[in-house]
């Protein structure tokens, strides 16, 4: 058994340098894994992630191997039908080199989205193809008896359309919107999660269905889908900002997710952008979240109809009025909407400027709900960062939306599953072991499994 007493992230690295250049390999990797099998693990995830076909002298290359010594890995896990050899199709004459794919039907896993009002789920293969899809009405603070009952319900529903059955995935990817600390599988302190403090999140969904199961952030899942198959491919520093019904971003620094200490890196939304602003749901005054979130705006628009001017939203008989009513209204000319909208992308645009000049990443990608907005707060965003940044980070960032659209979270949650599938493939070891944990700032031990 062994004892762990702080957190361990979500991703490990091999870096390694290689004639002059420093060369990363990049996987999940769970505490309980032999670190002799270091060069399998980073070799499964360079054929995954490469973004272009790979053979075995590129993998040799990265990873400062012989041939013989790559022949070895790469021979075991063909064997062990976790990757492919197959011929380049991207040659345009002459024999088609051989290069290594992972292969996508090693195994199928599902991806979870639990988000503040609705939940969606996904079955996917192994490179993150959606094969069937569900969207639900949900709320995350009815609690988390009631939220697990709904999400098993849901995915049951889902495995029934396809036919199969929970023991056939190899792993569950589940996503919540408060800060995760990865290894006790928990969320602690979530602003927006009432009753799931601490609750033991991962254990409770694995003993429930018999899967291994990763617990993440939505928005460090945001990153890590945009990363992967998004608009963030190969990117070496990313942020993503998720735009919902609250605001968030996830990280990825020197390609990994940075979660920091204790999960909570990537809270944007509680950001304070004007001291005695209105009251936000995590107790402050003032923070982004409360100008600039989906509810935010919905309240605004609320507010501006009680106010009897003259405005579109008037005509809207449903309550409450939505992001996408404020948008078609602004769309249709009218002043007040657009007012509101532009005000919410300044507001971002001006915690987005902070950003860029604390972290320098090449991209920003903008996500969630309210992004699906477009130009009209995407616009007052892009101008604000260009005010309000250091022309040197300024210059160096792109600012786009997200590739995947509002499926941006529940790929990064397939690409989490199919991590904690592959390399536990790899591994070759039971995939519900557990080590032993120990919370930080917090005395008492949490046993996890004890095998
Ligand atoms: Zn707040």
């Amino acid at each position: 058994m062994i004892s762990i007493t702080n957190i361990q992230p979500l991703n490990y690295k091999v870096s390694r340098s290689n004639k002059g250049k420093s060369l990363n390999a990049y996987y999940f990797l769970p505490a309980n894994h032999n670190v002799k099998n270091f060069n399998k693990h980073a070799a499964v995830d360079l054929i995954r992630f490469a973004g272009k076909s790979i053979s075995r002298t590129d993998i040799a290359e990265a990873l400062d191997l012989s041939r013989a010594g790559v022949s070895i890995i790469i021979n075991d896990l063909i064997d062990n039908k976790i990757i492919l050899e197959t011929y380049s199709r991207t040659t345009p004459s002459g024999r088609p080199p051989v290069v290594l794919e992972l292969n996508p039907k090693a195994g199928m896993v599902a991806g979870i989205d639990m988000g503040a009002s609705h939940l969606s789920a996904a079955l996917g293969d192994f490179s993150a193809r959606i094969l069937k899809e569900i969207e639900h009405p949900f709320k995350i603070a009815d609690g988390p008896e009631k939220c697990i009952d709904d999400a098993n319900q849901i995915l049951n529903e889902l495995l029934e359309r396809q036919g199969i059955g929970i023991k056939d995935l190899s792993a569950i990817g589940v996503s919540v919107p408060g800060p995760v600390i990865t290894d006790a599988g928990m969320v602690m302190a979530p602003p927006i999660m009432p009753g799931w403090d601490r609750f033991p999140i991962r254990d409770t969904l694995e003993k429930r269905w018999s899967v291994p199961v990763t617990i993440n952030n939505d928005a460090d899942l945001g990153a890590m889908g945009e990363w992967a198959y998004g608009a963030g491919r190969n990117e070496i520093n990313l942020a993503f900002i998720k735009v919902g019904s609250g605001i968030g971003a996830g990280f990825i620094i020197n390609q990994q997710i940075f979660v920091g200490s204790t999960g909570s890196a990537g809270e944007i939304g509680h950001l304070t952008i004007e001291k005695n602003g209105p009251l936000c749901s995590c107790g402050n005054y003032g923070c982004l979240e409360a100008f600039a979130s989906g509810k935010a705006i919905e309240l605004q628009a609320q507010k501006l109809v009680e106010s009897g001017k003259r405005t579109l939203l008037t005509e809207i008989k449903e309550r409450p009025i939505s992001v996408l009513d404020v948008a078609n209204a602004a769309r249709s000319g009218d002043l007040e909407a657009q007012e509101i909208l532009n005000r919410a992308g300044t507001f971002i645009g001006i915690a987005l400027a902070g950003l860029i000049n604390m972290f320098n990443p090449s991209v920003v990608i903008i996500g969630g709900g309210v992004a699906e907005v477009g130009d009209l707060i995407t616009a007052p965003i892009r101008k604000m960062v260009k005010e309000r940044s250091l022309r040197a980070s300024e210059h160096a960032v792109k600012i786009t939306t997200a590739m995947l659209g509002r499926r941006s979270t529940l790929i990064g949650a397939m690409v989490q599953a199919n991590s904690l599938a592959i390399h536990n493939m790899v591994e070759g070891k039971s995939p519900l072991s557990r080590v032993v944990y120990t919370l930080p700032n917090n005395e008492k031990e949490v046993v996890l499994t004890g095998h």
